[in-house]
């Protein structure tokens, strides 16, 4: 019998590197999958409708949750945010692992229903090194880049909850970091129970 898939959620405040480093981490794994997730923010320029995000109206989001396809939500900075069961499902009935990016109360609800997932989150350097980024990203309005660093401080208090974290400093070595956590998560004992039985000749 193969392992499972394991569900990892990655988190950390906007601008702190999560898409810079999922994109990279992406082009070193085959094991794992991006479970896209609905929001009914506006699309920003390159971002694609099914692969970035489902993007939806205010209605459609709130009817999938009426229906019970969305395992979490939570509404950031004036926009509805949620985790679709199909996404996840999809991946880890193919075999692979789930990788949510999330944020903080999206991440501790998974956690709650999922005890099994691993938690990571991305620190930045420093405040001031997380505000130019945001700035030099150049997506966002001022007053989004306000808000947005305003909810980063509060965001951070959460770090603690998590299993792993990661500073987004040099780019390469945050990548090594995320692949080498799930690494080591993929060959925890109590996720590779058949290796053992296999050893051991007690495969049925
Ligand atoms: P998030 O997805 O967390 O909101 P992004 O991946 O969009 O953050 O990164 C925010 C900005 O910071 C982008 O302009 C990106 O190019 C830049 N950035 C990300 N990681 C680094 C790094 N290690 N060093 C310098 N700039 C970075
Ligand atoms: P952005 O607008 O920058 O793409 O995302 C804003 C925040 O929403 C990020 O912290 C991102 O990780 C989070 N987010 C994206 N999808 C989901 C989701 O499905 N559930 C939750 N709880 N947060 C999400």
């Amino acid at each position: 019998m193969e392992n499972k898939g394991v569900l990892f959620v990655i988190s950390a405040p906007a601008g702190c590197g999560k898409d810079t480093i999922l994109n990279e981490f992406f082009l070193h794994t085959n094991t794992a999958g991006y479970a896209v997730s609905a929001t009914t923010r506006k699309p920003r320029e390159g971002e694609i409708n099914g692969v970035h995000y489902h993007f939806l109206t205010v209605e459609d989001f709130k009817a999938k949750i009426q229906c019970g396809e969305v395992l979490e939500y939570t509404e950031y900075c004036g926009n509805y945010y949620g985790t679709l069961k199909k996404s996840v499902n999809d991946l880890i009935n193919s075999g692979k692992d789930a990788v949510l990016k999330i944020e903080v109360e999206g991440a501790m609800n998974i956690r709650k229903q999922f005890p099994d997932s691993c938690l990571v989150f991305i620190l930045p350097p420093s405040l001031e090194v997380l505000e130019q980024r945001l700035r030099g990203r150049g997506t966002e309005t001022e007053e989004k880049i306000i808000e947005r660093t305003t909810q980063a401080k509060n965001e951070l208090k959460f770090a603690e909850n998590y299993d792993y974290l990661i500073v987004n400093d040099d780019l390469k070595t945050a990548v090594d970091d995320l692949l080498s956590v799930f690494r080591a998560e993929k060959l925890r004992r109590t996720r590779c129970g058949e290796v053992l039985k296999n050893v051991m000749g007690e495969k049925n």
